[in-house]
């Protein structure tokens, strides 16, 4: 079983504090759709007649996709490659898009899942993160969701946002209005300011400060004590789910499945290598015109891929298997690393039980770093 994943690479204005890859020119949208249906079909051997268990399209802002457009993309997904009948399909989606007609058209189309940009309910803070959206698209996009049949439903919120007014009230109102409209899933980020974006400029000229550490590992424990407190699974760092409702996609990642990522600046994995697409929307076209898939290829080496089964998994509830990284790789963790093991666990950050790594709540504020000190170096294992 395997993924797609679409880059959609336009959106109607730049957030201060985005560092994805998006044009908020879109004029060679059509085109991009007509490459993207090309692309899937010259890349239809990667994934090796694997049947597609999940199909995401994310951005940028793939909301601002017609009808047609959809069209185009699925109609090439089912000439090209088996797709599982209970597939999921996950669009994401910006809140000023939202109105029923749209919605209408993406579940004709299959769409079955929404992942909804909400990131904050309050006006001000979506001024100052240059959304374009207001409080009130915010908070009757779930329910138009809703009425329009799709019930697999995700809002993105964010968190130790900089600037003054957004503070630990703030979010916990923001929390609260979340809650209230019962989305089956929740993903909550904590804002990183990024070098290249508004954020990052305004930072290098010292007219914004980043929020401190304490600050934000405050407000990280807000946010799991208040979704946890209300039934929300705490599956992966930035996620939360009612049961059942984990979001299969990034699940699949996460657990390194193989998936084929679709647009400029997407990424692939084959579970050998990652490919990464250029981003770069005028020299995709061209390159798929062409015939020929614009990419980079990074051969995977097994300390790669000890570090990337360490730093996904231990975001996770299910954690880290150490059998898998013996059987795997070859690789005895425990023993290269008894010492640090022994701190973590005497600190509470982690527990260790059926030779499985989870991190207790303490260890989930440092889930990164403890990653980071466990990585292998080239000649370690
Ligand atoms: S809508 Fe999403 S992708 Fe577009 S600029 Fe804002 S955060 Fe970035």
């Amino acid at each position: 079983m395997a993924g797609l994943y679409f880059h959609i690479p336009f959106c109607k204005q730049a957030c201060h504090y985005c560092d994805f890859h998006f044009s908020t020119n879109q004029t060679l949208k059509s085109e991009l759709v007509n490459q993207l249906a090309t692309e899937l079909s010259l890349q239809k051997e990667y994934l090796q007649g694997e049947p597609i268990e999940t199909i995401y399209l994310g951005g940028g802002t793939p909301s601002l996709l017609t009808a047609h457009e959809l069209e185009i993309l699925f109609s090439s997904i089912q000439k090209n490659y088996p797709v599982a009948d209970d597939v999921e399909i996950t669009l994401e989606a910006n809140p000023d898009d939202l109105n029923s007609q749209k919605l209408n058209e993406m579940k004709t189309a299959g769409v079955n899942r929404l992942s909804i940009g909400i990131q904050s309910f309050d006006e001000n803070v979506l001024r100052f993160l240059n959304r374009a959206h207001t409080a009130t698209e915010a908070l009757g996009c779930v329910d138009a969701a809703h009425k329009s049949g799709i019930n697999n439903i995700s809002i993105d919120l964010i968190y130790s946002i900089p600037g003054p007014g957004q503070d630990e009230e703030t979010l916990l109102k923001n929390l609260t209005t979340a809650l209230s409209l019962h989305p089956n899933h929740i993903s909550a980020y904590s804002l990183t300011v990024e070098e290249k974006t508004v954020f990052g400029q305004w930072a290098s000229k010292g007219k914004l400060m980043a929020v401190e550490e304490d600050q934000s590992a405050r407000q990280f424990e807000l946010v799991m004590d208040a979704l946890t407190q209300s039934g929300y699974q705490h599956y992966e760092i930035s996620n939360y789910c009612l049961l059942g409702f984990q979001s299969r996609h990034n699940t699949s990642y996460w657990k390194g499945k193989k998936y084929l990522g679709l647009g400029p600046s997407a990424h692939s994995y084959n579970g050998e290598t990652r490919q990464f697409n250029i981003s770069n929307n005028h020299l995709y076209i061209k390159s798929i015109k062409n015939g020929v898939v614009p990419f980079e290829l990074e051969e995977l080496t097994t300390e790669n891929k000890i570090n990337e089964y360490l730093f996904t998994s231990l975001r996770t509830n299910w954690g880290c298997d150490l059998n898998y990284l013996k059987e795997q790789f070859d690789y005895d963790l425990a023993s290269q690393n008894k010492p640090y093991l022994t701190q973590l666990l005497a600190g509470n950050l982690i527990e260790l039980r059926d030779n499985t790594i989870t991190l207790m709540r303490a260890g989930k504020l440092l889930a990164d770093r403890i990653a980071a000190d466990l990585f292998v170096e080239a000649d370690n294992n």
